[in-house]
C-alpha cells in the first residue's frame, strides 16, 4: 500500500510542529507547510534526524492567500502523484487588544489567517480529496477552547476561532458523502513560541485555573490530532474536542 500523504500548516513551530513529528513517526510522508521558510525546513530537518525518512517535504504557504494555497495542494500532487489523505491547519496568529481599541487592520490579518485560512486550506485539500477519490480523508482544524468562551483582549481572535468550528461542522455535513471527516482541536493553554508572548503573571493566573494544574503540551495537541487522523476516530466527524486540561470546562 503506498504510504498517506499528510500535509500539515502552521508545521513550522509549536503544534503544527509537534502534529509533523508524531505523523513521521508513524510512518506518514509528511508536507510541513509554513509561511516561515526557514522554520518549516527545522520541522523537516527533524523529522529526517528522528526518523531517517527521507521523503517528507517543506513547502511554504501562505494560508490567507487562496492562490498560495492552491500552488501548496498542486505541489504536493506533483510530488506524490497523489493528494493529502490527511491535513492538519495549525497555521495561526493572534494580534491582542481590547475591543475598545482594536485597530480594523488587527482584526482583518488575525480572521485572514485564522479564519479565512481555514476555510481557504479546507477547501483546496477537499477540492483535491474528492477529485482523486481519496477514500477515508481526514481533515483536522485548530480551533481554541476562547472561540466558545471569549478571552479579554482577544475579540479578533475568538471570533476567528468560533468560525473554525463553524466551518468544521458545515465541512464535516458536506463532506461526509465523500468519506471526508472534518474535526476541530480545541487547545487550551499550551507551551509554544505563541504563548511566550504572554506576560508571565497572566500564565501564572491562568495556569491556577486548570485544573490539571499546568500548560499543555504541543505533543500533547498532537496525541488527539493523530486519533482524529486515524481510523480509530472513523465514526467522528463534526466534532471539537477539547485539549484544555479541563480549563473552562462545562
Ligand atoms: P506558533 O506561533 O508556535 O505556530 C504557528 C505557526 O503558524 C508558525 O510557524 C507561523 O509561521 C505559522 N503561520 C502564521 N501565519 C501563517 C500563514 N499566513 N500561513 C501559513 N503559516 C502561518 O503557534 P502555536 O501555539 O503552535 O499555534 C498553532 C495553532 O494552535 C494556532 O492556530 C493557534 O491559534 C492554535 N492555538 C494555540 C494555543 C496555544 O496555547 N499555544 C491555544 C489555542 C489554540
Amino acid at each position: 500500500m503506498p504510504l498517506r500523504t499528510h500535509e500539515i500548516s502552521g508545521g513550522g513551530s509549536g503544534i503544527g510542529r509537534a502534529v509533523c513529528q508524531r505523523f513521521a513517526s508513524e510512518g506518514a510522508l509528511v508536507v510541513v507547510a509554513d509561511l516561515n521558510e526557514e522554520a518549516a525546513n527545522e520541522t523537516l530537518r527533524s523529522l529526517s534526524r528522528d526518523h531517517k525518512v527521507q521523503e517528507h517535504m517543506a513547502a511554504v504557504v501562505d494560508v490567507s492567500s487562496k492562490q498560495s494555497v492552491e500552488r501548496l495542494v498542486e505541489s504536493i500532487q506533483r510530488r506524490y502523484f497523489q493528494p493529502a489523505s490527511v491535513c492538519v491547519n495549525a497555521a495561526g496568529i493572534t494580534q491582542d487588544d481590547f475591543l475598545l481599541r482594536l485597530e480594523e487592520a488587527a482584526f482583518d490579518r488575525v480572521v485572514g489567517v485564522n479564519l479565512k485560512g481555514t476555510f481557504l486550506v479546507v477547501q483546496a485539500v477537499a477540492a483535491a480529496m474528492v477529485a482523486s477519490g481519496v477514500s477515508k480523508g481526514s481533515i483536522v482544524t485548530v480551533g481554541s477552547i476562547v472561540g466558545k468562551v471569549g478571552n479579554i483582549g482577544q475579540v479578533n481572535y475568538s471570533a476567528s476561532k468560533a468560525g473554525v468550528e463553524g466551518i468544521t461542522r458545515t465541512a464535516a455535513k458536506e463532506l461526509s458523502r465523500y468519506r471526508i471527516r472534518c474535526n476541530c482541536v480545541l487547545p487550551g493553554f499550551i507551551s509554544t513560541p505563541m504563548t511566550d508572548k504572554v506576560p508571565e503573571r497572566v500564565i501564572h493566573k491562568m495556569t491556577s485555573l486548570v485544573p490539571l494544574g499546568r500548560m499543555g503540551e504541543p505533543d500533547e495537541v498532537a496525541d488527539v490530532c493523530s486519533f482524529l487522523a486515524s481510523d480509530d476516530s472513523r465514526y467522528i466527524t463534526g466534532a471539537s474536542i477539547e485539549v484544555t486540561g479541563g480549563l473552562f470546562m462545562g
